[in-house]
């Protein structure tokens, strides 16, 4: 069994986490999406949150569970029999710490691959802080999120009123 194990802060899942979901799960037979709790940056959205709203988004995907996990993420895909890491890889931003990461992951573990995702094209310039940003002043954000994470962030983040 090919089993794939997608990590991420997911604060919130976007439109371009998903199309990198939507097309690793049709190469494994099975990817786990692993949602980070203990990054350094204080997050957003809670994590059971996160976690709804992935189920949410991907509950059309048969093969694909959702779980939290804090620790190193190679232990973690190692105890999850995942022979791959799954990553999403953005227009220039993202090659320099994936690369390294990479690395580092392959010294701890040599058995367990990375496996980069290209960006769909549409999501190149797509990120969580960005739609956090835009979100929080009542920018529309519709086409940068599902539908449940736009609904999510109206009714729990909402914008402050403008001041007359
Ligand atoms: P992390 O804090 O681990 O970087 P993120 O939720 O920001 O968590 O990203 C998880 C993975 O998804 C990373 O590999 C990131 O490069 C990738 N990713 C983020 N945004 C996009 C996007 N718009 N399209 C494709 N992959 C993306």
């Amino acid at each position: 069994m090919r089993v794939a194990l997608y990590p991420g802060s997911f604060d919130p899942i976007t439109l371009g986490h998903l199309d990198v979901i939507e097309r690793a799960s049709k190469l494994f037979d099975r990817l786990i999406i692993a949602v980070a709790t203990n990054t350094k940056k204080a997050p957003y959205i809670n994590a059971s949150a996160r976690i709804d709203l992935i189920k949410a988004c991907t509950q059309h995907l048969k093969n694909v569970d959702v779980t939290e996990f804090n620790g190193l993420t190679i232990q973690f895909a190692k105890a999850s029999q995942a022979q791959v890491i799954i990553r999403g890889l953005r227009a220039v931003s993202d090659f320099e710490f994936e690369f390294k990461m990479s690395q580092m992951n392959k010294s701890l573990d040599s058995s367990i691959e990375t496996l980069f995702m290209m960006a769909g094209l549409d999501y190149q310039f797509l990120s969580s802080s960005l739609v956090k940003e835009v979100a929080q002043f009542g920018g529309d954000i519709s086409k940068a999120v599902p539908a449940p994470v736009a609904e999510y962030l109206k009714q729990h983040h909402p914008p402050p009123a403008l001041a007359p």
